[in-house]
């Protein structure tokens, strides 16, 4: 019989109910003090490991709890602070901590961004101010505590090192290998004490890996994992790539560790067709990621299984491969159980980070019992009855995008052409102002949609207030003196979940949290049917807005692509079809404001850059399907319509091609925080359509003068022509309150005046 070892990667932090969340803020707003908070997470620490434990998991990982981020751990344990925070050697104050998080009185919180493709976002590691050092071993405490709470011989987790650098800032080019030998000793020392401890194995996570790597990256890796494992010989080292396949599979392999782990799911071609080609070494573990830590899906097992047999039949030692799941749980919800209002049928197709664990389980089972495990039949049974129903087979919508794939879809006429049409329909002056659409939600605004939704509201009643939240702010616009206005956006929570309501094939969950950054937990819909318009969705607000004012009020949209890369997304289909559905439905709201005279309609793709594929080779296959998306959202219009379209990054110029390919005759994106660097971009790029560059931060309640926007406008408009501008805050203003809107915009608006005045 061929046995093989069941393990896990990483849990989700959050908690069931997200009790996390809930205890860390309520260290934040002094509820609490520090003792009762740790013990407050260790509850939860220790309640994860026992879920592992129960679900028969061979290899648990331990030290992959954090009180806010994994890097940011990895930093601070080598007291890496930030100069500007203070800090005086030993173990990181946690005040310290959350400061270097979120920032405090007197210092801003460190860059955040994105981990990889992920949705998780991480705090970037400021090198350079300090000289590192072990102020405490986290691995080992997390690795003692599962030994002498539960019993547990845990799997100490830790960033790796060539990761950590790679997601570091703060060192110049040709710094890399200064920064490979202050940290790896530390590494080392790390290391040392587990082993010094008992514990066999660690965990070392270098997603990194999968990204491009160059012949002196192979170099870097060879040293700092020669070194390891000469100097702590008492140790074994499983390295752990995920979220695609390896770069460079021949030199990864040979690495001189004793396990590696691949992920078999998102990256199953590259991985494959190597691990086919180049066989695996004699004597390493094979991490075997079968189960999708991405996605929300049960697995099929048989073709998991069947995998399993192919990688298990390439590796020499079958009793050396260990089926887990592609990465760490912390990208999938917690537990389906407290799911009792979904539709029967899909919750049974569903699998969160519980469920996936039963996965895993039974996958190894396979190899040693002699019957097949019943989870098999189970979701087999669901996977076809789900792929069976209605929902996922409508006709009628999968004939019309096949009829789009067909073609790309285009303006009735190009840029040029509209642009004059559009001058005379519209008139409006040099420097048109606007906004990106939501103005404040306030607390009374979303206590009304409470009301509402618990039934203590009627419909009209709601709807009258609503109503009333746009009277008042079309007034103001007007008052203010903006050209184009909105409506505001009051009736929507969160611009996905709104469309994601009224479009069928979407389902919404109670509890399918996930961590985003910090203890902000976001619920991504899901998308498991075929998706089609159903009816207008945005009609009825808009219209009443227009007819309030006789200024041009902009529809509002969010666009096929930010739907889809905010959503979890069904995967029997190719992503790009779904996206097009999604396109396609948005394409016959787009046609309803233009029958309902609301001209200017704006669609926004703030996730458009989030959807990039990790290796740049895959970029222009996906940049090629999101636009043409977009396009089919947006061209079937008359040329005097005006679409619009809004992105909030300032990473603009490796894609301009593909943003500018979008064809939208007015592109607002946010700027006022990066200025330099964007406007720059655009001294060696001509950009050919409207445009407006965000004049002012809307993250923070500060009112910037009518003469620091008018100042970055001329700035701007050396390089961007004036006939084409457009003047706009940097995003929506849903989360300022009313009198700080009101003065920046005042402002905002002066400052156009003036600036049109001088010409
Ligand atoms: N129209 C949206 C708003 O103003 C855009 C939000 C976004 O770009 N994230 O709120
Ligand atoms: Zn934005």
């Amino acid at each position: 019989m061929r046995k093989i070892v069941s393990g896990n990667l990483g849990y989700p932090r959050i908690g069931r109910n997200r009790e996390w969340k809930k205890v860390i803020e309520a260290y934040w707003a002094g509820q609490i003090a520090e003792p009762d908070l740790r013990e407050r997470l260790t509850a939860i620490r220790l309640d994860n490991l026992r879920t592992q434990q129960s679900k028969g998991i061979d290899v648990i990982p331990v030290g992959d709890f954090t009180y806010y981020d994994h890097v940011l751990d990895t930093a601070v344990m080598f007291g890496l602070v930030p100069a500007r925070f203070e800090y005086d050697g030993g173990p990181v104050p946690l005040d310290t901590y959350y400061a270097i998080a979120r920032g405090n009185k007197q210092a801003a919180a460190s860059e955040m961004t994105k981990w990889f493709n992920t949705n998780y976002h991480y705090i970037v590691p400021e090198l350079g101010d300090r000289e590192p050092k072990l102020t405490v071993n986290y691995p080992l405490e997390a690795y003692r505590e599962a030994k002498q709470a539960l019993q547990m011989e845990g799997r100490p987790v830790l960033l790796g090192l060539y990761t950590f650098l790679k997601l570091s800032k703060g060192y110049g080019e040709g710094e890399f290998n200064v920064w490979v030998d202050k940290l790896l000793p530390l590494y080392i020392q790390v290391l040392r004490e587990l082993a010094a401890e008992g514990a066999a194995w660690v965990q070392i996570d270098e997603p990194a890996l999968v990204i491009e790597l160059t012949a002196e990256d192979i170099q870097q890796l060879n040293l700092i994992y020669k070194t390891i494992v000469q100097e702590v010989p008492g140790i074994s080292i499983m390295l752990q790539t995920y979220f695609a396949a390896v770069s460079g599979y021949q030199q990864v392999i040979a690495l001189p560790v004793q396990g590696i782990g691949l992920d078999f799911v998102h990256g199953l071609e590259g991985n494959l067709s190597a691990l086919r080609e180049f066989g695996y070494p004699a004597g390493k573990v094979l991490g075997a990621g079968v189960i999708d830590g991405r996605n929300i899906w049960r697995s099929d097992l048989k073709a998991a299984k069947q995998l399993l047999d192919e990688i298990v039949e390439l590796a020499p030692e079958a009793e050396k491969v260990i089926v887990q799941p592609s990465c760490s749980l912390l990208h999938v919800p917690v537990s389906l159980q407290g799911e009792t209002e979904l539709e029967p049928l899909l919750k049974d197709a569903l699998a969160f980070a519980e469920e996936k664990l039963d996965e895993v389980a039974s996958l190894k089972e396979s190899f040693s019992s002699s019957s097949i495990p019943a989870l098999f039949a189970e979701n087999e049974q669901s996977i076809q009855a789900l792929s069976a129903a209605p929902v996922r087979n409508r006709h009628n919508v999968r004939s019309r995008v096949e009829q789009a794939l067909q073609q790309p879809s285009e303006r009735k006429n190009k840029f040029a052409v509209r642009r004059v049409k559009q001058e005379q329909k519209w008139k409006l002056p040099l420097l048109p102002t606007t906004t990106i659409g939501s103005f404040p939600q306030t607390k009374e605004v979303r206590s009304a949609r409470q009301k509402w939704r618990k039934g203590e509201w009627s419909t009209e009643q709601y709807d009258q207030y609503i109503q009333s939240e746009i009277d008042k702010w079309i007034r103001i616009q007007e008052e203010i003196g903006l050209d184009v206005l909105v409506h505001g956006e009051f009736e929507r929570t969160d611009m996905v979940e709104f469309f994601g309501e009224k479009l069928p094939g979407f389902a919404f969950t109670r509890g399918g949290w996930v961590q985003s950054y910090g203890t902000r937990c976001v619920k991504p819909p899901i998308i498991y049917g075929d998706v089609e318009f159903g009816q207008p969705m945005t009609v009825k607000e808009t219209q009443y807005a227009q007819s309030l004012t006789q200024k041009p009020v902009k529809g509002m949209l969010t666009g096929p692509i930010t739907i889809l890369n905010w959503s979890f997304v069904r995967t029997d289909i190719p992503r790009k079809n779904v996206a097009y559905q999604i396109a396609l439905a948005l394409r016959e709201e787009v046609e309803a404001l233009e029958r309902a005279g609301i001209e200017m309609i704006q669609v926004d793709e703030p996730a458009l850059r989030e959807g990039l594929p990790l290796k740049r080779e895959d970029w222009q296959e996906y940049l090629d399907w999101s636009v043409n998306a977009f396009r089919i959202s947006t061209s079937s219009v008359q040329d005097t319509t005006q679409i619009h379209t809004h992105m909030c990054y300032c990473e603009f110029q490796d894609i301009i091609d593909s943003i500018q390919a979008l064809d939208a005759d007015v592109i607002s994106i946010e700027t006022s925080r990066s200025h330099g660097e964007l406007i720059s971009s655009f001294e060696e790029h001509t950009y050919p359509l409207g445009i407006g560059l965000g004049v002012y931060d809307i993250h923070s309640p500060r009112v910037p003068s009518k003469e620091e926007m008018l100042s970055l406008i001329e700035r701007a408009l050396e390089v961007l022509d004036p006939q084409l501008f457009w003047i706009n805050p940097d995003c929506g203003l849903k989360t300022r309150g009313q009198e700080e809107t009101v003065a920046a915009l005042s402002h905002m608006v002066s400052a156009a005046e003036t600036y049109r005045e001088k010409v």
